[in-house]
């Protein structure tokens, strides 16, 4: 699958060639600022007009970490209430209806307060985002479940006396569980007290500007404020391109959209630039439950990792998982009817050229020779028997590689172990049975036993 459009592709690889050096840098957005010094403006990626009568784009916006992000850097009230104002300024422009999250944990003061208020009388839906915002990958779920808790109860409470309820939640870092235990541990607590995981399809790092953008302000340096903005809205092109067209090839048809933003001075400064990219670029801004009305959402992918990836890249690593176990059940059923209609040499093509066989009587390296072993103790068909195997465990390999932004982002499966019990039952006599344990490899021609331990 590829990561692009065929149309960008070039730039593309131009921004990665450069980013793959300085991938080591420090933050996104060094990163992206760095990537955009070198940038013409006649080089910049943008999405495109959309075709003449295609159908808008529907996309929710959602707003993280009120009542203002970054808050370290605003502790002074009137700076953060006039944040607040110009976010929701731009908001009412574009005519937008957002979900803000709040991380209850930082509503303080009555001025705090305050802010979720202006939030709620301009019209948008106010969501959970813990109290903490605690790293649900460093933390026992019990623990988590106590802190989401306390951000649930404490602006629900808040929500009630001002006649709103209360029906979505956000995972801080989108890290919903790095064990199955753990994912179904919040999946189970989310559904008994009534509140929806808000998913996040256009995963980005808005937030990462938000420092050089308050620190190029204060010193009034207009030069670098340019820099950076440039930079926040090339880095959300980028983002949004990724997503949509990851989402599009996942569905085969064009998906709806949820973004996150986080409610910071950067975002009050240039989302009118961004809304305005993107309604030219074909997007109707709708409430969230409409996108998460989509079919897509009913059953959201049991993706388990550290990291916390968009929705379309939980839901495309989940199906190349799915994808590798499937190859792997499908070449053990093709080995097994191979043995069994007595063709050995069949039965061993799915061993790699350099296919190392481990067994108690010894290694045989090779597949020439595996087959050669295989010939030496199995001459013909009565030998042979009728071969059954029953797999009981497989374990894919997969992890995370970094993005051009330096995000997060689930990697293709690198390969798969697979527990099996083999039998080989026999008319005339007492059948065989022991354990083999494989190790599984994609390459250009499908999938290939790279090794095999066999007992
Ligand atoms: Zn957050």
């Amino acid at each position: 699958m590829s990561l692009w459009r065929p149309g960008p592709r070039k730039i593309d690889r131009w921004l990665w060639g450069r980013v793959v050096r300085r991938i080591a840098g420090p933050a996104p957005a060094g990163l992206m600022l760095g990537l955009m010094a070198a940038l013409t403006p006649s080089a910049s990626p943008a999405l495109g007009a959309p075709a003449p009568g295609a159908a808008p784009r529907p996309l929710a916006v959602t707003v993280d970490d009120l009542p203002v992000a970054g808050g370290s850097l605003h502790a002074d009230a009137a700076e953060r209430r006039k944040i607040t104002a110009d976010l929701l300024e731009v908001l009412a422009r574009h005519k937008i209806r957002a979900v803000g999250l709040v991380i209850w944990g930082n509503v303080g003061t009555a001025a705090d307060r305050e802010i979720l208020r202006m939030w709620l009388d301009a019209g948008h839906e106010l969501g959970n985002h813990s109290a903490g915002h605690l790293d649900y990958t460093a933390t026992a779920a019990e623990d988590y479940i106590a802190d989401v808790e306390a951000g649930r109860a404490g602006l629900a409470g808040f929500l009630s006396s001002h006649g709103a309820a209360l029906r979505y939640f956000r995972f801080p870092m989108l890290c919903e569980g790095e064990t199955p235990a753990k994912l179904a541990a919040m999946r189970a607590y989310l559904q008994a007290s009534g509140q929806r995981n808000l998913h996040v399809t256009i995963d980005d790092q808005d937030w990462s500007f938000e420092r050089p953008w308050v620190e190029a302000r204060r010193h009034h340096d207009t030069e670098a404020m340019a820099r950076v903005a440039n930079a926040y809205l090339e880095s959300l092109h980028l983002s949004v391109r990724h997503h949509e067209s990851t989402g599009d090839d996942l569905a085969g048809r064009m998906t709806p959209q949820i973004l996150l933003l986080h409610a910071n001075e950067v975002g009050a400064a240039n989302w009118d630039a961004l809304f305005t990219w993107l309604e030219d670029a074909g997007h109707r801004f709708v409430p969230a439950d409409q996108v998460l009305a989509d079919p897509l959402f009913t059953e959201p992918p049991a993706y388990v990792g550290t990291h916390g990836p968009g929705y379309w890249d939980r839901l495309l690593s989940v199906r190349r998982d799915d994808a590798a176990r499937a190859a792997a059940r499908a070449l053990l059923e093709e080995q097994s009817a191979a043995w069994n209609r007595g063709d050995l040499e069949a039965f061993c093509a799915v061993y790699a050229d350099d296919a190392t066989f481990v067994s108690p009587s010894g290694l045989t390296q090779g597949r020439d020779a595996v087959l050669a072993r295989y010939r030496k103790r199995y001459p013909d068909q009565a030998a042979m028997g009728h071969l059954s195997l029953e797999i009981l465990e497989m374990r894919t390999a997969e992890g995370m590689e970094v993005s051009m932004l330096g995000d997060a982002r689930p990697s293709r499966v690198h390969g798969l172990t697979l527990a099996a019990r083999w039998t080989l039952a026999y008319p005339d006599k007492e059948a065989a049975t022991g354990l083999t344990l494989l190790v599984l490899r994609p390459g250009p021609q499908g999938w290939l036993i790279v090794q095999d331990a066999s007992m």
